[in-house]
């Protein structure tokens, strides 16, 4: 089955709820000495944001997807949102705060180490329920992805999927929700039981103490809910993934390798396009162990290349399309 037939005209697909920034990222020889006045060899503004990143893929990957989240007003915010949609990303539900500045990353690259410095900045009020209610049909979504954040609004956003998919009896109406759990910090886990597929980084296992992907499919699987799966990537490691049955034993321990470029590019937003793939991949129906190696493959092409502009079609190209040609 085509994607774009599995999802009736008024029904958009997937939803991501979560943040958007630019990226400004200055490429220098070197890392500069505190006060020097050092030119970078190169300079380049990119759209940034868990929900941006991902976004971008799922667009290329032809589902129909909206973002959810706040932004500012100033160029920052046009430059970013004129970007999405050039994706194909839905933009019209974000929720501008006027006056306010998009938050903002500023990176210093070294080509000498390829250390990267980051600079955050950010004063934009968070998304809240009131706005999540008063700007989403939920009927016109089957899989909304949250960013593990603003856990108190998201916990309240989560409760309102619920409430709507109690009120349906086909398991095929219910709204699917997964959620990345990606920052070190521990308010985050009140959200694992919440979500049918839950993402955690290399960052945030390790924050509850796994110094392995195994050691956290050990600790967290337990705390998944009923059928629900857990996906962890490890970089160059790949990643793994388990899923919980009906009677809420563990299943096997899931793995797939990593499928490095022949020269590794750039890895920013490796993430971000390794849990679209597998969200896209887990939507039309594919085995948990389908998706995962799918992820694997486009993060692996993305690391090949500078932004993820193409990375779809570079995966057609290079033979690997049984996924993106959807079932
Ligand atoms: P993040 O970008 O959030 O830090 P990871 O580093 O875990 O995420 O990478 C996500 C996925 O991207 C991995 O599961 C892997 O498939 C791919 N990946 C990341 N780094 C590499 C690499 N150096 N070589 C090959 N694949 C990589």
């Amino acid at each position: 089955m085509d994607i774009r037939s599995a999802v009736s005209a008024n029904v958009s697909g997937i939803l991501c709820v979560g943040l958007v920034c630019l990226d400004i990222v200055n490429v220098c020889d070197q890392y500069p000495r505190e006060d020097e006045d050092v030119r970078a060899a190169e300079q380049r503004w990119e759209k940034g944001g868990n929900a941006a990143n991902s976004l971008a893929v799922l667009a290329q990957l032809g589902v129909s997807c909206d973002f959810h989240g706040t932004v500012g007003s100033g160029p920052e915010t046009e430059f970013v949102l004129s970007d999405m949609k050039s994706y194909g990303v839905g933009i019209e539900l974000c929720v501008c705060h006027e006056g306010k500045k998009l938050p903002t990353t500023t990176a210093v690259v070294s080509r000498e180490n390829g250390s990267r410095t980051i600079v955050h900045y950010r004063d934009l009020p968070e998304l809240t329920v009131d706005d999540f209610k008063t700007k989403i049909s939920l009927h016109h979504y089957k899989w909304i992805h949250f960013e593990g954040r603003n856990v108190i609004e998201v916990q309240k956003m989560i409760d309102a999927i619920d409430d709507h998919n109690k009120l349906r009896s086909d398991a095929n109406e219910k709204i699917k929700v997964s959620l990345e759990l990606e920052k070190s910090r521990p308010e985050l886990l009140s959200l694992f039981h919440r979500a049918d597929v839950v993402f955690v980084s290399k960052d945030f296992a390790r924050y509850q103490n796994c110094q392995t992907a195994h050691d956290a499919v050990q600790q967290l699987g337990p705390k998944l809910r009923c059928k629900a799966k857990l996906v962890i990537a490890w970089g160059e490691m790949g990643a793994y993934a388990v899923e919980k049955n009906t009677t809420s034993e563990l299943g096997k321990f899931l793995h797939s390798p990593a499928y490095p470029p022949l020269v590794i590019v750039d890895t920013l937003a490796a993430g971000d396009t390794f849990n679209a793939a597998v969200i896209y991949s887990l939507f039309n129906g594919n085995s948990l162990h389908d998706a995962l190696t799918f992820g694997c493959q486009l993060a692996g092409i993305k690391c090949g290349q500078q932004g993820q502009r193409g990375i779809v079609n570079k995966m057609k190209q290079s033979g690997r399309e049984n996924q993106t040609n959807a079932k």
